[in-house]
This record gives structure tokens, C-alpha cells and sequence, in this order.
């Protein structure tokens, strides 16, 4: 989409229709309360066609009551720590669709203090499913964003291995933009404030954090999956396409406080 287009959906008013014609992957969603399920509105309010991936059957049931909120999705089974799950669903994609303009990385685990596992679902899958992507998105000017966090950068009580996992993976985000790039597929991260998810009440005092960030944060509020959502949704529209390899905090602005 070029600038003058752009500025025209602007000037009308049809920022809504940003995605219009658009097909992404959301790879993420265990409820209605998780982080891909908020961008996963905001995309397809923008007018995208989703395909969403559920980890396993149990998360599948959840997952299939949900969609009906969304206009068409398709559904698709995919554990990232199984190479050939994740073959299986690109191809099912590219005989579904065809093609992918974006690809949300909305995952994370980290079974107690499990180094190994937690490098491999949390970091590696990016570079796994974003080469196995790849076919399905080069020259569409095509936009991978997934999601991180502070505990990447700095020591935030109980985050633990998953602070490493994150420092692997923004690594990740600039290697992959990086190789990517030539290929016309912009890589980013959003580094989102705490929110209460399922993955994030493994997470002693999460309640605690989400508390902090409100009352200190520049912005005095928590995050919500509203304000993910939508700078996951510039982020995979043409209105970011002069970025790539970049992290962008949706926390209040409490990343910029000293002590
Ligand atoms: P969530 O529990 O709703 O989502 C985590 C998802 O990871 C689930 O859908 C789960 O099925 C999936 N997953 C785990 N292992 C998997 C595997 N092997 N294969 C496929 N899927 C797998 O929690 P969330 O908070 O929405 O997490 C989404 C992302 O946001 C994670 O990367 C998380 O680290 C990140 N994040 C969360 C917060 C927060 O406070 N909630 C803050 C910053 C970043």
C-alpha cells in the first residue's frame, strides 16, 4: 500500500480497514484473556482474515468458542515444540490461503526452573516459525511481530529463566529482521507491561507487578489487551513499514523509570 493510500484511509476515517485483504496467523490464544486474543480482535477489526493456532485440544475447546467472535478464522493445531506440527500447519496454510501478510508470536513457557524447554517454546519457536513462514510471506511487505518483556533487560523478581528465554529472543527478533529483511518481511516485538494471563499467574506476584506498574508507571494505569492489540495492529500494517527489528514497550512507559 503506498503513502497517498494510506493518508486517503486516514483522511476518511477507515483506519479501522488497515488490514483490508490482509491473512494473518495469530499463534497464541488460550482465552479470552490472553494477549494474541487481543490482537486477534484489533487485526481482525481491521478488516485481516485470521488463522489461529491452539497449542492442544483442551486449549482447541477454548479456542473454537471463541471464534465466532471473529469474521471466518480458520483453526489449527500446532505445538511449536514439534518441528513437524509446525511444517504440517504452513502447509495446511498455503493450501487454505495461499500466502501470509502477518504472523503474531504470542508465546511462552517455562515449566518451573527448566532452562532447555524454556529456550526452546519461548525464543526458538520464533526462528522456527517464522523460516517455515517464510515461503508463505516473502515480497508481501509482511509483518512478524511477537511478544516480550522487561525481564528480558532487567531483573524483575520471580521472571527467572524467562528473563533469559526473552533476552534470546529479542536477540531473535534482530537476527531474523536481519536475514528477513531482503525477503520484504519486517520482524519487531512488543514489550507489553503485566497483564493477568494465564501464562503470567505462573509468575509469583503478578498481582503485585500489575499493582506497581499502575501506581508508578508515567501513564498511572495498567496495560490492557486494547493497547497490545492495537500496537501489534501497527505494527503489522503499512504504517510501520520503516520499522524492523525493533522493540516497543506498551507498559505506561514504566520501562523509562530509574529507581
Ligand atoms: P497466555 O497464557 O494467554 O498465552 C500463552 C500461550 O502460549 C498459550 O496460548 C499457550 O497455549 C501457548 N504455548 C505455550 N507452550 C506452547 C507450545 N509448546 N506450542 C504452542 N503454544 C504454546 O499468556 P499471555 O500473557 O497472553 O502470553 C503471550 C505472550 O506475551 C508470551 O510470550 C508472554 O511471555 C508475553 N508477555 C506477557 C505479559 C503478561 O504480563 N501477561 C507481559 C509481557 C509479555
Amino acid at each position: 500500500m503506498n503513502r497517498n493510500r494510506i493518508a486517503m484511509l486516514m483522511y476518511r476515517g477507515h483506519m479501522t480497514q488497515l488490514l483490508e485483504g490482509k491473512t494473518g496467523l495469530v499463534m497464541g490464544v488460550a482465552n479470552k484473556r490472553s494477549i494474541a486474543w487481543g490482537i486477534a480482535n484489533a487485526a481482525n477489526k481491521a478488516g485481516a482474515r485470521l488463522i489461529l493456532t491452539y497449542q492442544n485440544e483442551r486449549l482447541g475447546e477454548n479456542v473454537r468458542d471463541l471464534a465466532p467472535q471473529l469474521t471466518n478464522p480458520l483453526l489449527l493445531p500446532c505445538d511449536v515444540s514439534n518441528d513437524g506440527e509446525i511444517t504440517t500447519l504452513m502447509s495446511r496454510i498455503g493450501e487454505e490461503v495461499g500466502h501470509l501478510d502477518f504472523l503474531i508470536h504470542a508465546l511462552a513457557y517455562a515449566p518451573r526452573e527448566d532452562f532447555r524447554i524454556a529456550l526452546d517454546v519461548s525464543a526458538y519457536s520464533l526462528v522456527a516459525v517464522s523460516g517455515a513462514a517464510l515461503p508463505l510471506m516473502k515480497d508481501r511487505q509482511a509483518g512478524i511481530v511477537t511478544l516480550t518483556y522487561l525481564g528480558a533487560e532487567r531483573v524483575i523478581q520471580n521472571y527467572n529463566v524467562m528473563g533469559v528465554a526473552k533476552a534470546a529472543l529479542e536477540a531473535s527478533v534482530r537476527y531474523l529482521a536481519n536475514d528477513l529483511g531482503p525477503h520484504g518481511v519486517r520482524v519487531n516485538a512488543i514489550s507489553a507491561g503485566p497483564i493477568k494471563t494465564l501464562a503470567a499467574s505462573a509468575v509469583g506476584g503478578i498481582s503485585g507487578m500489575i499493582k506497581l506498574n499502575a501506581e508508578r508507571a508515567p501513564l498511572r494505569k495498567q496495560v490492557d489487551l486494547d493497547e497490545v492489540g492495537d500496537a501489534a495492529l501497527f505494527l503489522i500494517s503499512p504504517l510501520s513499514r520503516g520499522i524492523s527489528g525493533e522493540v516497543i514497550y506498551v507498559d505506561s512507559g514504566y520501562h523509562i523509570l530509574g529507581v
